[in-house]
C-alpha cells in the first residue's frame, strides 16, 4: 500500500457560496454546458460531480501568466457543486467535509453574505484550503471584457473610474474577510500564500478571470495538499445519489475519493430498510467535463481508480440511501462487519433526527434532501412526526393517517423528489390523508401553507 507524491488523484473541488452569486454558472462554464439553465428553478438541489481532465485544464488556463500547464502534476478536477440556499446547510457539510479544496464565490457587488459566513465556517471547522473567486465583475459599470487574457492584464486595461469601484469593492470585501478573522488579498498582488488567501476576479458570465481561478485551484493543490492528494488504495467512496434511469435500472452515484472500484466487487451500503449487499454490475462515467446528474451518454470501465464521480449498476438498489459510505468486501468473512459499519453510520445521522408527537411526515429521495427539508421546517416552525427515504408506499399513509384522530392539518405528507405508488395516493385519498409532491422545496411549502389556511377557512 505504497503512497507516492508522484502518483496524485484528482483533488475533490467543492464550490461553496451565497445562493446566486453564480456557483453553478462557473461550473458551467468551466465545462463549457448549461446545467443552470436547466435545473428546477435555476437552484442546484443535489450534490453534482462533474471530472475535468487536465486538457481541460491546460486548454482553459493557456492565458494564465507564469503558469505552466504541462508541469500540472495532478490528473484533473473532480468538482461538486453544491445547494446555496440556507436550508442547505447539512448537504452543503456533506459536501465540504468530503472536499480537498474549495472554491468561495462572492457576488463582488454584494460582499459577503450570510451563507458566505456559513460556508466560511465550515471550511474552518474542516480545515479545508480555498480560493475566493469575486464573481460578476462584469456587473461594474462599464466593465470591458477580455476573456482570452490574463486577468490582472484585464484589470490593467479598465478606465480609470471602473478599476476605481473595482478597488473599493475589493477593500469592502477584504474588511468582511477580516472580520471573520481571515487574511484575503488580490492573487496577483499575493507574494505569500502561506499566511494570505488569495481572490481571483472572474466573471462566469464573460469569462473573464475563468482561466486565473483554474489555475490557482491547481498550483495551491499541488503545493498545499500533495501529501493529502498522493493515491491510496484504502477505500474512500460517498453515494451521492440513487437514481432510476430508463433502461438501467436504479443505480448509484458515488465520489469515489481513494481507493478502487472494480466490475463484480461485492459492495455493502445503506439502505431504507437495511444494509445492503450485491456486486458492482456496471461501472459508468459521464463522458469528460459532463457532470452525473445531467442525461449523458455514459463509457463503461471494469476498473476505475480514484478520483472519479461514477454511476453504479448493480441488483438491489433501488432501497439505497444516499449521503453515507459505500464500502467493499473483499472475502465473505468481512460483509457481516461491514453491514454493521455501514448501519451504524445510518443510525448516528437519522438518530440525530428529533421527532415530535404531533406534525407533518416528511418523505425525501436522500439522506441529504431529507436534512434540508427538515431544517427548512424547523426555521417555519412547522412540526415534524414521522420521516422516511423513498418513494410513498401504503404503509407511509397509514402512519400518516394516525394525525387524523388528533389534528387534520397534519395529516399531510410533504414528498420531497420522490414518487407516490399508486396503491398509496388511493387510500390516502379514501382516509383524506393529503400528500404534497414537488421537487423545489419552497413549493411544497407553500402547497402546505397554501392548505393549511383553506382549512382555517
Ligand atoms: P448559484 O446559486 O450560486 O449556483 O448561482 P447561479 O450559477 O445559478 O447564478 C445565479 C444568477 O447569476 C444567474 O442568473 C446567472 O446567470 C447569474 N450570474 C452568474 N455568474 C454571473 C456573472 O459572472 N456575471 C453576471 N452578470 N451574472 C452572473
Ligand atoms: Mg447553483
Amino acid at each position: 500500500n505504497k503512497r507516492s507524491v508522484d502518483n496524485l488523484r484528482s483533488p475533490i473541488v467543492c464550490v461553496l457560496g451565497h445562493v446566486d452569486t453564480g456557483k453553478t454558472k462557473i461550473l458551467d462554464k468551466i465545462r463549457h454546458s448549461h446545467v443552470q439553465d436547466g435545473e428546477a428553478g435555476g437552484i442546484t438541489q443535489q450534490i453534482g460531480a462533474t471530472n475535468v481532465p487536465v486538457y481541460a485544464i491546460k486548454e482553459q488556463s493557456k492565458m494564465v501568466k507564469n503558469f505552466q500547464g504541462n508541469e500540472i502534476k495532478i490528473p484533473g478536477l473532480l468538482v461538486i457543486d453544491t445547494p446555496g440556499h440556507e436550508s442547505f446547510g447539512n448537504l452543503r457539510s456533506r459536501g465540504s467535509s468530503n472536499c480537498d479544496i474549495a472554491i468561495l464565490v462572492v457576488d463582488i457587488m454584494h460582499g459577503l453574505e450570510p451563507q458566505t459566513i456559513e460556508s466560511i465556517g465550515l471550511l474552518k471547522k474542516n480545515k479545508t484550503p480555498f480560493v475566493v473567486a469575486l464573481n460578476k465583475v462584469d456587473r461594474l459599470y462599464e466593465w470591458k471584457s477580455h476573456p482570452e487574457n490574463d486577468i490582472a492584464t484585464t484589470l490593467r486595461k479598465q478606465k480609470q473610474y471602473v478599476l476605481e469601484e473595482f478597488r473599493e469593492k475589493v477593500n469592502g470585501i477584504i474588511v468582511q474577510f477580516a472580520e471573520q478573522s481571515l487574511n484575503v488579498k488580490l492573487f496577483h498582488e499575493n507574494d505569500d500564500p502561506e499566511t494570505w488567501i488569495s481572490m481571483v476576479p472572474t466573471s462566469a458570465h464573460s469569462g473573464d478571470g475563468m482561466g486565473n481561478l483554474i489555475a490557482l485551484v491547481v498550483k495551491t493543490c499541488e503545493t498545499k495538499l500533495a501529501r493529502k492528494l498522493a493515491f491510496s488504495e484504502n477505500l474512500q467512496c460517498t453515494v451521492l445519489e440513487v437514481k432510476a434511469i430508463q433502461g438501467l435500472g436504479t443505480t448509484i452515484d458515488v465520489v469515489l475519493t481513494n481507493g478502487r472500484l472494480k466490475y463484480g466487487d461485492t459492495i455493502v451500503l445503506p439502505g431504507t430498510e437495511g444494509p445492503i449487499v450485491t456486486h458492482i454490475k456496471g461501472l459508468l462515467m459521464p463522458q469528460p467535463l459532463r457532470e452525473l446528474r445531467v442525461k449523458n451518454p455514459y463509457d463503461k470501465f471494469n476498473e476505475i481508480q480514484a478520483a472519479y464521480g461514477i454511476k453504479i449498476l448493480a441488483k438491489d438498489m433501488d432501497k439505497a440511501l444516499a449521503g453515507t459510505s459505500l464500502l467493499v468486501a473483499y472475502n465473505d468473512d468481512e460483509i457481516e462487519i461491514l453491514k454493521e459499519e455501514v448501519q451504524a453510520e445510518v443510525s448516528e445521522a437519522l438518530g440525530s433526527i428529533k421527532l415530535k408527537e404531533r406534525g407533518v411526515f416528511v418523505q425525501a429521495s436522500t439522506l441529504g434532501s431529507l436534512e434540508a427539508l427538515l431544517e427548512f421546517l424547523k426555521q417555519s416552525k412547522i412540526p415534524y412526526a414521522g420521516i422516511s427515504i423513498g418513494p410513498v408506499c401504503k404503509k407511509d399513509v397509514v402512519k400518516a393517517s394516525v394525525m387524523l384522530e388528533h389534528d387534520t392539518q397534519w395529516a399531510v405528507i410533504l414528498a420531497f423528489d420522490v414518487k407516490v405508488e399508486r396503491e398509496a395516493q388511493e387510500i390516502a385519498d379514501s382516509v383524506g390523508v393529503k400528500i404534497f409532491t414537488a421537487d423545489i422545496i419552497y413549493h411544497l411549502f407553500d402547497a402546505f401553507m397554501k392548505h393549511r389556511e383553506d382549512l382555517k377557512k
